[in-house]
């Protein structure tokens, strides 16, 4: 699959004139945002933010050390806000315990670091690639069902298509830039959320002059 870069960032430019620089990820720590990209799958943020909220109020905050000293079905009661958490505790403990035993993750090369994600238990591309780019800085694209949605709407892409061709489109065609890729996906779910529903509000879309989809110019 390849995206024209030129599209890409009129696109980008559009957003960020319409809804300014997001600075991603709403997280304290590193650490945060890789429990908060496991807690998110799939739950809206707000009910997220309950459950981290819960987790920085338990003896000890939030931290690797603290969660993993926690029994699972505490940990499970506070995150309930989040949603499937009796497999979100479980998710949240190997991810925990991979990070424990593994120190200096940071130095490994992107691929490799992607990989080693993987290997965990409850963590699939989207997740990984929330944690590489948001926790690591590394210059991956994520792609999530808000991305999906509004490039397959603007004709650029085949919605149904796999992660790995989606996300090597957007990768081969940007720059290869953190900052850039941070604030690109930060904007998508932004605009999604105002705009690009599941029910679109096209009206005041920036981008309704690019957008073929069916209703997008009345
Ligand atoms: S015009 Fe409508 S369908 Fe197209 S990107 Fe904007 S909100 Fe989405």
């Amino acid at each position: 699959m390849k995206f024209g870069a030129d599209a890409l960032m009129l696109i980008y430019d559009r957003l960020l004139e319409r809804y300014g620089a997001q600075h991603w990820w709403p997280a304290e720590t590193p650490f945060e945002v890789m429990v908060g990209a496991v807690l998110t799958q799939n739950t809206a943020w707000s009910n997220v933010e309950k459950a981290i909220a819960n987790l920085k109020a338990m003896d000890g905050g939030l931290g690797l050390e603290s969660l993993l000293a926690v029994p699972e079905e505490r940990l499970a009661a506070a995150i309930r806000p989040a949603g499937y958490f009796n497999i979100k505790a479980q998710r949240l403990l190997s991810l925990c315990r991979f990070l424990h035993r593994h120190q200096g993750l940071e130095r490994l090369e992107t691929e490799r670091l992607r990989a080693a994600l993987l290997s965990v238990h409850g963590v699939g591309p989207e997740t990984a690639d929330d944690i590489l780019l948001y926790a690591f800085d590394r210059p991956v694209f994520v792609i999530d069902a808000y991305t999906r949605r509004l490039f397959s709407r603007l004709g650029l892409v085949d919605g149904k298509r796999g992660y790995e061709s989606f996300r090597g489109g957007f990768e081969a065609a940007l720059e290869s830039d953190s900052a850039l890729f941070n604030e690109y996906h930060a904007l998508i779910v932004v605009h999604a959320k105002a705009h690009c529903r599941t029910r679109p509000v096209c009206g005041e879309c920036p981008l309704r002059d690019r957008c073929p989809y069916p209703g997008s110019a009345q």
